[in-house]
C-alpha cells in the first residue's frame, strides 16, 4: 500500500512541476518568443474547443511568455527542458 501512495505521491509532483515555469522544444526546435526573444513560458492546457466551428477544434497546449505575456498555442504536447 504504501508503495501505491509513494508512485501517486510520485504522479501528482510531475504533473505539478509541469506546470511551473520553464523552457521548452516543439519540433526538435526550443521554443523562444517570437515578440521578445524570451525562453521562458508558463505551460496550459490541453483545451477543447469544439464551439469554435472550423477553427481548430483542440489545442493540445499553450505557452504563455512571462516577459511580455504573447501565448503561443501548440498542436502537440511541447517537450520541457
Ligand atoms: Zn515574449
Amino acid at each position: 500500500m504504501a508503495k501505491i501512495i509513494e508512485a501517486m505521491k510520485a504522479g501528482i509532483k510531475a504533473v505539478a512541476d509541469s506546470r511551473e515555469p520553464g523552457e521548452y522544444s516543439a519540433g526538435g526546435a526550443k521554443i523562444i518568443c517570437p515578440h521578445c526573444e524570451n525562453t521562458m513560458f508558463k505551460l496550459h492546457g490541453p483545451f477543447n474547443l469544439q464551439q469554435w466551428g472550423d477553427f481548430p477544434t483542440y489545442i493540445e497546449a499553450t505557452l504563455t511568455c512571462l516577459k511580455c505575456g504573447l501565448i503561443q498555442w501548440l498542436g502537440k504536447r511541447p517537450t520541457r527542458l
